[in-house]
């Protein structure tokens, strides 16, 4: 069974429990990362997906809870003996936070470093980013203050659709991606009001999912002191409205 795993669900600022947003999608011989702002290979480990197994990691943008811990990650990966390279698709600019905070550790001249494989993703809507024999993957830039991308992940032998928006005011290219998929994982940065071109609120997150005809949405990247509290507006016009669990699993297929 493919799972998508939400191995952190906070806002920058994070809580108690939950850390920066990272996501996994998880098939049985392949995985795909998706951000790496904190201790990545920890939710890997907490969320049984086999290191090995990651043949992708994307990084949507250059903040540094999406990529700040892109160099621990290499490095935890050396110590587990991992030496095959690490493809690495992001656009331009988030690839090169990710590369220099690489460098600046020296851990390229590390005796036994993977080698880092970088895919720089045109900010073009739709582009086809990745594909395997398991995921059809295609990216659209969203609106944030740095360039950044948004996903739709396609599970190929089910067909199961989830698209994630990552950080964004709400914006069409999300909604496209979005078009009748199966799971919308949208941010939700804001507990209510809005800030264009930066974040999106719960009731902003909802409208998307409804114009995209998206069967399910769990909102990610959320506010410190979220509850289901302030979801029962919304609820009201998309029953099917969740916070998303942190380090939750759920199938896709
Ligand atoms: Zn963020
Ligand atoms: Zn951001």
């Amino acid at each position: 069974m493919a799972l998508l795993h939400l191995l952190g669900t906070g806002a920058g600022y994070t809580d108690s429990w939950r850390t920066t947003t990272m996501l996994a999608f998880q098939d049985e011989r392949s995985v795909v990362a998706v951000d790496c702002g904190g201790d990545l290979m920890q939710r890997l480990q907490s969320a049984n997906c086999p290191l090995e197994n990651v043949n992708a990691l994307f990084i949507t943008h250059e903040h540094p809870d999406h990529c700040g811990g892109f160099p621990l990650f290499m490095e935890k990966r050396w110590l587990a003996g991992v030496n095959t390279p690490l493809h690495v698709y992001g656009p331009e600019a988030g690839l090169d936070q990710a590369r220099k905070a690489f460098e600046v550790f020296g851990l390229p001249n590390w005796k036994g470093m993977a080698g880092v494989v970088w895919h720089p993703l045109p900010l073009e809507e739709h582009f086809l980013a990745y594909e395997d024999d398991i995921w059809h993957i295609v990216t659209s830039p969203t609106f944030h203050p740095v360039p950044t991308v948004g996903m739709r992940v396609v599970h190929k032998p089910s067909g199961f659709v989830t698209a994630y928006s990552c950080d964004t005011s709400p914006c069409e290219a999300v909604q496209k991606l979005a078009t009748s998929a199966d799971i919308l994982v949208h941010e939700a940065n804001l507990l209510e009001g809005t800030l264009p071109n930066v974040h999106s609120s719960i009731s902003e997150a909802t409208t998307i999912a409804l114009a995209a005809n998206a069967k399910r949405l769990l909102l990610i990247h959320v506010p410190r002191g979220i509850s289901e509290v302030h979801l029962v507006q919304d609820r009201l016009r998309f029953s099917q409205i969740e916070i998303g669990e942190e380090l939750g699993a759920y199938p896709i297929g």
